[in-house]
């Protein structure tokens, strides 16, 4: 059997066994010891994958850097990406908020609940805070995020690169320090870096194939998963939430099949649909691992050998994408922050409403591809625009579901920026060969 086949198999066994566990009634202290049992296997799975990370970035980036080799069409890809991230994050925010403000999920819930959450969350504080804070947030210049990314200590990064209280430039930093890592490698030349190539690429194999070991083990982590969130969803919550999900459900589906399809299509020239069905095993690991770090190496595999996208546009967008290019994460936090400050009765501007455009847009680019990673980030934003931090705990109980989504379009977002990068080059090479 495939193994996506398995990984699918494990979705519904870990969904339908939750749903039976939960309509049995147990008494809540043999829900928690079953929990406390099952919960594991999903962990051990995941930290199997999460290990590999730091080591995959730093031999899949530095390689997909080195192997480019001029740095001047480096530099060019870098800007290319660059620009399709922020249009694209872009496109995918606006349809994020123009869904929000046109079904208002958050101004469905009845005033005696909106006054209850203000004053359980303190809200009233956190919008005195967030004006204190804009003041000093003004006081940030370029200058002063520029110096977080660049790390003093790429160790240091790489250590804490998990690490939610951890205020340096996390992953972003050891993509940083990759980037000019392998930008110096091509340009000190193949001869004198030859022997350091061959480790990376003997550390890349590794990697790889200790990924394999874990995937092996997905099915059984999804099955686990799974059933844990089933578990820890109570009904009546999600039915409240029902609103909010369908609407960042039908705002991905339309970033996904209309925007995608529009890019493969005209920007990419390829066929979407024949393009989507080469990519399922992509999706399928994506959305039961809900993290775009874990599936960097799926991407990577699939987009080289049934996307035909070639080895080092594959590496270099994709491995800077799995964090960097999150368009899924762009538009979910979008309709989050906006719906949340509709539930706490927030009045945003459309001024207020264009910051949270960009912050959502820079989050995107500055979220860790690893469940969960637009937590924190949220509550940043929600902090700055005046609703308590706190509230991102009215989402948690339905996270999964959207992060599993969110993190689809995450990755299929990369590959679609791959196959487009690739069109542009190709061009680019025979317009120069023309010229010669
Ligand atoms: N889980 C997402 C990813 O890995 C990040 C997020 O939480 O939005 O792409």
């Amino acid at each position: 059997m495939k193994l996506h086949t398995k990984i699918f198999i494990g979705m519904v066994v870990g969904i339908v066994a939750g749903l039976i566990v939960k309509t049995l009634g147990l008494p809540q202290e043999t829900l928690q010891t079953i929990v406390k049992w099952v919960e594991p296997i999903g962990r051990i799975f995941m930290n199997l994958i999460f290990m590999m990370v730091i080591p995959l970035i730093l031999s899949a980036l530095i390689l997909g850097i080195a192997e480019i080799g001029d740095v001047k069409k480096l530099g060019r890809m870098g800007i290319k990406l660059l620009v399709y991230t922020i249009v694209v994050s872009f496109i995918a925010v606006l349809i994020g908020v123009t869904m929000v403000n046109m079904f208002n999920p958050g101004r469905t819930i009845s005033e005696d609940t909106r006054e209850y959450l203000v004053s359980e969350f303190g809200a009233e504080a956190a919008k005195a805070k967030a004006q204190a804070q804009a003041i000093e947030a003004d006081e940030r210049t370029v200058g002063d995020i520029l110096a977080q990314i660049i790390p003093r200590n790429p160790f240091d990064e790489m250590v804490n690169a998990f690490n939610s209280a951890h205020t340096g430039g996390g992953l972003l930093s050891v993509m940083f320090f990759a980037l000019i890592f392998g930008v110096a490698m091509a340009a000190v030349g193949e001869e004198k870096t030859a022997t350091l190539k061959k480790f990376l690429e003997g550390l890349y194999e590794v990697v790889i194939k200790v990924i394999g070991y874990a995937m092996a083990l997905a099915p059984y982590g999804v099955a686990a998963l799974l059933f844990n969130m089933v578990l820890n969803v109570g009904a009546d919550f999600l039915l409240s939430l029902l609103w909010y999900v369908l609407i960042v459900l039908g705002a991905l589906a339309i970033h996904q099949f209309v925007v995608y399809s529009i890019i493969l299509k005209y920007f990419a020239k390829r066929n979407p649909i024949q393009f989507m069905k080469d990519m399922g095993e992509v999706t399928l690991t994506a959305f039961s691992t809900s993290s775009s770090n874990a599936t960097l190496p799926t991407a990577i595999r699939v987009s080289i050998e049934k996307l035909k996208i070639p080895k080092p546009i594959a590496h270099f967008v994709l491995t800077i994408g799995s964090t960097g290019n999150q368009n899924g994460t762009a538009l979910f936090e979008g309709i989050t922050v906006l719906f949340l400050a509709q539930v706490f009765g927030v009045d945003l501007s459309l001024g207020s409403q264009i910051t949270v455009v960009l912050l959502c847009i820079l989050a995107g680019v500055g979220t860790a591809g690893v469940p969960g990673g637009s937590l924190p980030v949220i509550v940043t934003i929600l902090v700055s625009i005046g609703v308590p931090g706190e509230a991102i705990a009215l989402i948690y109980g339905v996270d999964r579901i959207l992060d599993m989504s969110r993190t689809t379009l995450n990755v299929n977002g990369d590959i679609t920026a791959a196959a487009y990068i690739q069109h542009v080059e190709e061009k680019q090479a025979a317009k120069e060969a023309a010229a010669r």
